[in-house]
């Protein structure tokens, strides 16, 4: 008999700066096999997995706006390009161990990825291939968080899992503060009006409008992103 998960379609979110792991350049390799390696364990297991990629590994349009004439839509469309060139690795990745992969972008570059076209998102996914989405909404002023949270609604997955390295959210910054204390659940509204940084307020926004819950937690250690994957207990769920 199949065994159920607490997921059968989930939208990962995996940021640039968790694509860049300890590596001196913008993708660590270690980092994109470790997560084709887990993603492939739960594929396996018939849960279907789509993902949405970062870009601040490689460029943040909010961060380089205004530096020598660079006006901020145009930073953006830079960002958005960043996502892309990490899509097409971690495909590239995915694609060396066996696991059918399909980059969509929000803008066409048909050369390089399908166009985003939601019924065959959907299509590759019940046949049991990953979806990676890329170039973030197309829109300037947006994140791939908002991104995530709007493909998740749009695909119908059941939860955004935000993988980043931090082990989820913590009531102050445990960098700074060693008696900060990790939060296990969150509703969207402590989220909003203690303004956690989880994800910008577009995102968290959408979710709660969508009521889609949201996993924070670590990819950095081992095993995490099939545990988040496959609904087990890990990092902050926020929801309700
Ligand atoms: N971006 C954008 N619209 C989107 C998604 C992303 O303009 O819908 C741009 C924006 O400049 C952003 C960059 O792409 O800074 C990289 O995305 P993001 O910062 O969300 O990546 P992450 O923080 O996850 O690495």
């Amino acid at each position: 008999e199949k065994p159920s998960y607490k997921w059968q379609r989930v939208l990962l979110k995996v940021s640039g700066e968790a694509l860049a792991g300890d590596h001196s350049q913008n993708i660590d390799p270690k980092v994109t096999m470790a997560i084709a390696r887990e993603v492939a364990s739960v594929t396996r297991l018939g849960i279907e997995v789509a993902i949405v990629v970062g870009g601040g590994n490689i460029f943040r349009g909010s961060s380089r706006a205004g530096c020598s004439g660079l006006d901020r839509s145009s930073a953006d469309y830079i960002g958005m390009l960043a996502t892309v060139m990490n899509a097409i690795f971690l495909q590239a990745t995915m694609e060396s161990i066996g696991i059918p992969t399909r980059v969509q972008t929000a803008f066409r570059m048909s050369e390089v990825a399908e166009p985003y076209i939601r019924r065959r998102a959907v299509r590759h996914l019940e046949k049991g291939r990953v979806v990676i989405f890329a170039a973030g909404t197309g829109n300037p002023f947006f994140t791939t968080d908002t991104a995530a949270a709007l493909r998740c609604a749009e695909i119908n997955a059941e939860v955004v899992l935000k993988a980043t390295n931090v082990d989820g959210v913590y009531d102050d910054d445990p960098r700074h503060n060693p008696n900060a204390q990790l939060h296990d659940t969150l509703t969207y509204h402590e989220v909003t009006s203690k303004d956690l940084s989880v994800m910008d307020m577009t995102a968290i926004t959408l979710c709660q409008e969508n009521n889609i819950p949201v996993v924070v937690f670590n990819l950095t250690k081992s095993g995490n992103i099939a545990k988040a994957i496959k609904g087990e207990r890990v990092g902050t769920l926020i929801g309700g």
